[in-house]
């Protein structure tokens, strides 16, 4: 059986004019997620977000990997700073059963692909702190919000050499797609990073302790039609989750 990939999801809220202004709330997730999971091999579901809880246990039934998806930002309190102006929207209740779920999982040894909002959340729920808006960062910044078609890579990317990155992607400088305001600031303990963009901003990270936790700033799930070792991210972290 192929492995199942647990992938959390958004919240979208909507007014519909039409029906006298009710508010619809749904569990949202881009199909190029599931495209690609399946594409790698893997079963993918998509996790509701439920409230923690009762419920925890029997996520971790069901999956035998957990895909974090993009997403808005998270609640800085979280990693013990007040919000800053240019901080955008958040979810609470994704939040915390995102940190449930990163937790549980490291816990009991399931690997992790974490995929922009995700390398946040991995980063944060294991200890780690985020710039709440790049222009925080200490150098000049490039730009991350590329305008150019989502599989395009508007940035290059130096990959740290002997990293569990560089052995799936098989080179040393790399060009990914950006849409992102945020990044990592100080990696999680147990983590480094094993890629940055020209101007000194993180754009993954990886655990020194589990064979496959990985995170990156960039969606390569836009990529891999274009761009072949875009999908070997997910083949490997697909291989990863095989229940042996
Ligand atoms: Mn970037």
């Amino acid at each position: 059986m192929r492995p199942t990939i647990g992938i959390t999801c958004s919240l979208s809220v909507s007014v519909a004019d039409s029906s006298g202004g009710r508010v619809y709330e749904n569990n949202v997730l881009g199909l190029d997620y599931t495209r690609a999971v399946e594409q790698a091999g893997g079963f993918p579901v998509i996790l509701p977000t439920l409230a923690v809880g009762e419920s925890m246990h029997e996520y971790f039934e069901r999956i035998d990997g957990l895909l974090l998806s993009g997403g808005i930002d998270m609640d800085p309190l979280l990693y013990g700073e007040e919000p800053h102006l240019q901080m955008g929207g958040i979810d609470v209740l994704r939040d915390q059963l995102e940190m449930a779920l990163t937790r549980g999982s490291v816990e009991r040894s399931l690997p992790i692909f974490a995929i922009c909002r995700g390398i946040q959340v991995l980063n944060v729920a294991l200890g780690g702190t985020l710039y709440q808006d790049i222009s925080q960062h200490d150098s000049p910044i490039l730009k991350h919000r590329q305008n150019s078609p989502k599989w395009h890579g508007s940035h290059t990317v130096d990959i740290v050499p002997h990293t569990l990155l560089s052995t799936i992607i098989g080179q040393t400088e790399w060009r990914v797609n950006s849409f992102h305001h945020q990044a990592v600031k100080q990696v999680a303990p147990g983590f480094r990073a094993s890629a940055h963009s020209k101007d000194g901003i993180i754009e993954a990270i990886e655990s020194i302790e589990q064979p496959f936790v990985l995170g990156v700033q960039f969606h390569p799930e836009m990529m891999w039609e274009k761009e072949p070792a875009a999908m070997n991210l997910f083949k490997t972290f697909v291989e990863a989750c095989r229940v042996t």
